[in-house]
């Protein structure tokens, strides 16, 4: 599709998303976002509604203004978020412990949707149920189920709320584990109930690499290609193109910042770990033919004393280092499907990164 259009503007596809999951990409500020080439960023609707309230959000002018960030949002439900924390679910909603306080709390559809209305990103995205796998059948069809009915009720929710932030669209989600029968299924019926954007959730948890292209392969073909269509959780370069070439469209995933932060770089040759010993005397920039700020003016030397003492702008130039390795990624995919060199490209991409099981997920 090459581009989404919003009420905002345009963003190219397809794209990665960095996470900001508290409302700030960890490190980050919003001018760092945007040297990285960020033209969307995440957030997640389930911690921004513990910490600091939506209410408070609105107050402060709606999540763009309160993130000092012009550019797409979209935030995410908690579905996954909440999904870790041994929650009770029932078809009503979903019963949690706060992380922050160890109070109760439920969420209903339509109480999501109400939370990212209040916060206003441009786009938000329907509660899902994400079931563990592996997972019994009944188990699955039961979350596909349960899915579809808070998909519906979101979508009607959403459509009879009055006052919204302009333009702001509605993804629904695809569930259906790796069974490729339940996930065709599952996209048919949530495209027949009508959203903006269609996310596929419940992959990249630790199934192998070839059962999530499977899931995926038997459920983008079903999502209309005039949507964009969003494969949750997955930021690895193989994963990525591979997704891309099955026709994905938008990324997210805590892999490329919290990397960063553990001294793991992202390079065209590959993999660095710059907590190698090797790099102590390395004069030369984490990678020569990247264009960052960071690249621009340290050396490996230096960013490895950095982050061996523990400063904390090794965080933030490694994670700057990351982030712009992933826009120049998503540049290179667009501008080889543009050529028709995705094949090309993917080839290039499964040669320097070779596959690890699953591949680094997301949450
Ligand atoms: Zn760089």
């Amino acid at each position: 599709m090459g581009t989404v259009t919003t009420a905002r503007g345009v963003y190219p596809v397809p794209i990665f998303m960095p996470v900001g999951t508290r409302g700030a990409v960890r490190t980050l500020d919003g001018a760092d976002l945007e040297s990285v080439g960020a033209d969307i960023v995440l957030a997640n609707a389930y911690h921004l509604m513990l910490r600091p309230g939506p209410a408070v959000v609105a107050r402060l002018g709606g999540l763009h203004r309160f993130m000092g960030w012009e550019r797409h949002l979209l935030t995410d439900s908690g579905g996954f978020q909440i999904h870790s924390l041994s929650p009770e679910v029932c078809d009503e909603g979903v019963t949690f412990t706060s992380v922050y306080d160890g109070s109760r709390l439920r969420c209903t559809p339509e109480s999501v949707v109400e939370v990212q209305v209040t916060l206003g990103a441009d786009v938000q995205m329907a509660l899902d149920v994400c079931t563990t796998l592996p997972a019994a059948d009944d188990v699955v069809r039961q979350g596909v189920e349960r899915t579809l009915a808070w998909a519906q009720r979101a979508r009607r929710h959403f459509d009879r709320l009055d006052e919204k932030p302009e333009g702001q669209a509605l993804f629904g989600i695809v569930q259906g584990g790796i069974d490729p029968d339940l996930r065709r299924e599952s996209a048919e019926r949530t495209v027949a109930l009508g959203f903006d954007g269609y996310g596929v959730g419940g992959l990249s948890v630790g199934e192998p690499r070839s059962a999530m292209l499977e899931a995926l392969a038997a459920t983008v073909p079903h999502l209309p290609a005039d949507k964009p269509r969003y494969l949750m959780g997955v930021g690895d370069p193989v994963g990525i193109i591979e997704a891309v070439a099955l026709g994905v469209d938008q990324f997210d995933c805590v892999a490329p910042t919290r990397m960063a932060r553990h001294g793991s770089v992202l390079t065209s040759t590959g993999r660095l770990n710059l907590r190698n010993a090797i790099h102590a005397d390395g004069d030369g920039p984490l990678d020569p033919t990247c264009n960052c700020i960071t690249c621009r003016r340290w050396s490996r030397g230096y960013l490895r004393h950095l982050l061996g003492v523990g400063e904390p702008i090794a965080w933030r130039l490694l994670t700057i280092h990351n982030l712009t390795f992933m826009s120049r990624l998503m540049a290179d995919a667009r501008s080889a499907i543009a050529w028709g060199r995705l094949e090309a490209l993917r080839a290039e991409i499964r040669a320097r990164w070779p596959d690890r099981t699953g591949g680094p997920s997301g949450g």
